[in-house]
C-alpha cells in the first residue's frame, strides 16, 4: 500500500448507476463511499433555507467555511447524510434540490470551496480506499485516481430509474418531468465553463443501458481487485 488510500473514481451523468454501484462497490472492497454529489445538494440546500441565491457568490464563499457535511454509514443501507448535524438525506434528494445542486454546482466559487473537503473525507487516515461518485473525480478532484469509471446510459433509461426512484418514495412527479429535468442537468453539467461533466482520458467506460446492476458491480469489482492486486505487488 502507498502513502494515500487507493482512490476509485465513478463519474458520469445522472441516473447512470453511479450512487448505487458505487455504494455496492465501496461495500465489497471495505472502502469509504464519498457521495461528492450530495454534498452539492447539500450547499444548495443550505442556501435556499438561508435564502441565498444560488449564483450569490460572495454569499456563497462565506457559507462554504461553515458548512459541516458529514457522511454516517448506517450499517446494511449505506449512509446517511449530516448537514451541521441534522439528517438531511431525504431532502437533498427532491427535485428541486437537484436542480439547486447543479446551479451550484455551476459556480466556479463553490467547486473551488469544495475541492478540499472531498479531498480530505476521500484521504483521511483511517481509509484503506475510497471510492468517491460524482461528476469530475477523474478529471478534478483527483486525476491521479488509481482507478477511473465513466458510466452512462441512455437518457431515457436514465430517466426512466430516476422516475422508479422517486416514484418509491411517494413523490408524484411525472415521467415528462424527471426526463425534462435530467435533461436540463445534463446540458448544464455537460457546458458549465468549469469542471464540465466530461470523461478522463484513461478512464474505463461503461454504457450500463443493458446491463443489471450486478452485472456493473462484478464488473467494476473485478477491475478494482486487479488493480489492487497490481498496486501489493509494486508495493
Ligand atoms: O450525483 P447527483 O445527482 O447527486 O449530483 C447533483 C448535482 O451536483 C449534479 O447534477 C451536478 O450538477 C452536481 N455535481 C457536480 N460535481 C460532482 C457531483 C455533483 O457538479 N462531482
Amino acid at each position: 500500500m502507498g502513502a494515500r488510500p487507493f482512490i476509485v473514481a465513478i463519474d458520469g451523468p445522472a441516473g447512470a448507476g453511479k450512487s448505487t454501484a458505487a455504494k455496492r462497490l465501496a461495500a465489497r472492497l471495505g472502502f469509504a463511499l464519498v457521495d461528492t454529489g450530495a454534498i452539492y445538494r447539500a450547499v444548495a440546500l443550505a442556501a435556499s433555507r438561508l435564502g441565498i441565491a444560488y449564483d450569490d457568490d460572495a454569499r456563497l464563499a462565506a457559507l462554504l467555511p461553515l458548512l459541516d457535511v458529514r457522511f454516517e454509514p448506517v450499517p446494511g443501507a449505506g449512509q446517511r447524510v449530516l448537514l451541521g448535524g441534522e439528517d438531511v438525506s431525504s431532502a437533498i434528494r427532491t427535485p428541486p434540490a437537484s436542480l439547486g445542486a447543479s446551479a451550484v454546482s455551476a459556480r466556479p466559487v463553490v467547486r473551488a470551496g469544495l475541492l478540499e473537503l472531498q479531498r480530505r473525507l476521500a484521504a483521511a487516515p483511517e481509509n484503506r480506499g475510497a471510492v468517491l461518485e460524482g461528476r469530475d473525480i477523474g478529471t478534478v478532484v483527483f486525476p491521479d485516481a488509481d482507478l477511473k469509471f465513466f458510466l452512462t446510459a441512455a437518457p431515457e433509461v436514465r430517466a426512466r430509474r430516476r422516475f422508479e426512484e422517486l416514484q418509491a418514495k411517494g413523490d408524484r412527479a411525472t415521467f415528462e418531468q424527471v426526463l425534462a429535468d435530467q435533461l436540463k442537468r445534463d446540458r448544464d453539467d455537460s457546458s458549465r465553463t468549469v469542471a464540465p461533466l466530461a470523461a478522463a482520458g484513461d478512464a474505463v467506460r461503461l454504457d450500463t443501458s443493458a446491463l443489471g446492476l450486478d452485472e456493473v458491480v462484478e464488473r467494476l469489482g473485478r477491475a478494482a481487485e486487479a488493480r489492487l492486486a497490481e498496486r501489493g505487488r509494486r508495493a
